[in-house]
């Protein structure tokens, strides 16, 4: 039997919780959140002013929000506006973090590992993106070689993009209350594409796929960047889609289940892809650039299909091949490997296992 833990969540400091901004980390934080008070843990969330859940504590943090990392150079110097939200959220932290037995870390941001070793308690850091700059690699296996253990990824792929990791993976995968998510064993003639519009999701191909083969495309996600959508917009003006907006959970669910197939067409390696599994959920077989980690989910001519990356015409016969899969399948394998438990059975061992560790290293130096 674990014991009660008392856990401190910080969240990412580019949006407010519930705006979408914070694409899929927002539905992480919320499940392991959930999870962990299912289990009798007790936890605070840190999360910046304009943060809209309910049933979770969250402490409401002000100040301005960070700059994404996608849209920043490999080479580019870490910059932090005035009055920093990050920094804002992290002195609340020293403030309390005496009260706390684990600190967990959902920013993919610099400052918070570069404050590991000068906070009292351990820190747990979930890294939610691949690698995306030399000083974030850097301060990354910094402290994968100083606290090991503390590192947790979604997908081996993505834990694969960082140089210099030593210590053990703790790949975490994801999870969803697929109760949520209704199955629908018959779809209309139409698919659907979800995510952040931003240049490394790579919607036109999606957009190029639906023009081609005259299948109407259903878009939802957050419009991160409405330049990159207007030329997309202007490059396929005929392409028969409909932009829906960033519905929430319940709503985008009734449109995905009734799609024949979820399309993730991004240029990045995707850390994982909750879209994948939330598509999966409603039986919707998913077709996948096979980069990153959609790899790790889709299981190839059962769930969906693995395209070559940036491959339209492989995107046109996945599609024709759709037929071929199951959609009790689909929602099958959301349910087995992916259910809100077992996200949270691996998040327990993970944390369970940084505690452990700390406690050690606590006894060896009164040695
Ligand atoms: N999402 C949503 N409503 C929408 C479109 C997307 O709630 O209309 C959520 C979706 O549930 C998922 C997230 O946006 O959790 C996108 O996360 P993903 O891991 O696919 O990509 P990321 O944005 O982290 O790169």
């Amino acid at each position: 039997m674990i014991k009660s833990w008392k856990l401190l969540f910080v969240s990412t400091p580019v949006g407010a919780l519930g705006t979408g901004l914070g694409g899929g980390v927002e539905l992480t934080l919320h499940n392991i959140a959930q999870q962990m008070l299912q289990r009798h843990h007790q936890l605070q969330v840190v999360a910046p002013a304009g943060s809209t859940w309910e049933h979770i504590p969250i402490v409401q943090i002000p100040g301005n929000l960070q700059i994404i990392a996608q849209s920043q150079e490999r080479t580019d110097a870490i910059t932090m506006p005035e009055n920093s939200l990050l920094a804002n959220m992290w002195e609340y932290v020293h403030e309390v973090e005496s009260e706390y037995d684990l600190i967990v870390n959902f920013a993919y941001d610099w400052l918070p590992f570069y404050l590991t070793p000068f906070c009292q308690s351990p820190i747990a850091h979930l890294v939610s993106m691949g690698s995306l700059s030399h000083a974030m690699d850097g301060i990354i296996a910094k402290v994968d070689k100083k606290f090991p253990h503390t590192l947790g990824f979604h997908s081996y792929h993505q834990a694969a993009t960082f140089p210099g990791l030593n210590s053990p993976l703790h790949i975490l995968s994801n999870g969803i209350d697929v109760s949520l998510y209704d199955f629908c064993p018959q779809p209309k003639q139409q698919l659907v594409w979800i995510g952040r519009i931003s240049p490394e999701k790579g919607l036109e191909d999606a957009v190029a796929l639906s023009y081609k083969t005259n299948i109407p495309l259903k878009i939802m996600g957050k419009l991160q960047d409405e330049s990159y959508w207007q030329q997309i917009c202007q490059d396929y003006p005929q392409a028969p889609i409909e932009y829906l907006g960033f519905l929430p959970t319940t709503q985008m669910q009734k449109i995905v289940r009734e799609c024949q197939a979820l399309l993730m067409t991004h240029r990045w390696v995707e850390a994982f892809g909750n879209v994948a599994i939330e598509a999966l959920a409603c039986g919707v077989p998913v077709i996948s650039y096979e980069r990153g980690g959609p790899a790790e989910i889709i299981q190839d001519g059962e769930t969906g299909f693995l395209v070559t990356p940036d491959s339209i015409p492989g995107l046109v016969e996945a599609v024709s091949r759709l037929d071929e899969i199951s959609r009790h399948r689909c929602r099958q394998q959301a349910e087995t490997e992916f259910s809100l438990e077992a996200l949270g059975d691996r998040c327990e061992k993970w944390f369970g296992k940084i505690l452990a560790s700390a406690v050690r290293s606590v006894e060896l130096s009164n040695k």
